[in-house]
């Protein structure tokens, strides 16, 4: 019998009823502690399929966004993955499960520092936090076979598409900054760039530089 508390199971049954079959994600999900990403208040409301807010003026994902952008991200074991827009750490600890490395970037040297600390305190060593501006990923370090922003982007900046290995994909919410953003999956080809229009989400904003803290 499973000694699962019953919220968890509802959070598994709930993703599934929304339409995430991958059995390897679902479990992932379930693994991820997300009432310790989120703020002491939450922590109750953890394990609802809401965006909760954190430091900055900023959100933690939806679990169902979150494992719907998991799922098309078509991860392997041996991919290097690049997400823009660390927040609370909680999507790159998931993604981090499922692949070899991530490299994650924040514009809050605030939230970078908490997911950096919370992130190595739960033993995820795999995944690496940087101060930054998504808009202008540091040159050399090579290039990543999946690329996930997280904050809304009116388009995907060809300086990113350019990044991607050959056979690789960024999935990006796409969109004016107020308001309803297109989630976008562009994979690269042979012969230029695919791109494929997913779900309707909402993020808050993708804003360029180090954001200035008080
Ligand atoms: N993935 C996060 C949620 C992200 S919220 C989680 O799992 O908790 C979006 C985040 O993107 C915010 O923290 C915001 O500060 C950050 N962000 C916005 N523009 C950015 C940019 N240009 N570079 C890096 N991070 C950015």
């Amino acid at each position: 019998m499973s000694q699962e508390p019953p919220e968890k199971m509802m959070f598994q049954l709930s993703l599934r009823r929304r339409g995430i079959s991958d059995q390897t994600i679902l479990r992932t999900m379930e693994e991820v502690p997300r009432e310790l990403f989120v703020t002491d208040a939450d922590r109750g409301h953890a394990y609802r399929d809401s965006a909760l807010g954190i430091a900055c003026g900023q959100t933690i994902s939806q679990p169902f966004v979150v494992a719907y952008m998991t799922e098309q991200l078509q991860l392997q074991k041996q991919h290097r993955v690049l997400e823009i827009g660390t927040g609370s750490g909680y999507q790159a600890a998931v993604l981090s499960r499922l692949c070899r490395h991530v490299l994650t970037i924040e514009r809050y040297r605030t939230l970078a520092d908490s997911a950096r600390s919370r992130l190595e305190k739960l033993g995820y060593d795999n995944i690496e936090v940087l101060l930054g501006d998504g808009f202008d990923i540091p040159a050399g370090g090579g290039d990543f076979d999946r690329i996930i922003v997280t904050a809304a982007m009116e388009q995907i900046p060809e300086k990113l598409q350019a990044r991607l290995e050959p056979g690789g994909i960024v999935i990006a919410p796409v969109g004016p900054h107020q308001g309803v953003q297109t989630l976008t999956r562009v994979t690269r080809t042979e012969a230029g760039f695919d791109r494929k229009s997913l779900v309707d989400v909402r993020f808050v904003p993708a804003l360029p530089g180090i954001a200035r803290e008080l």
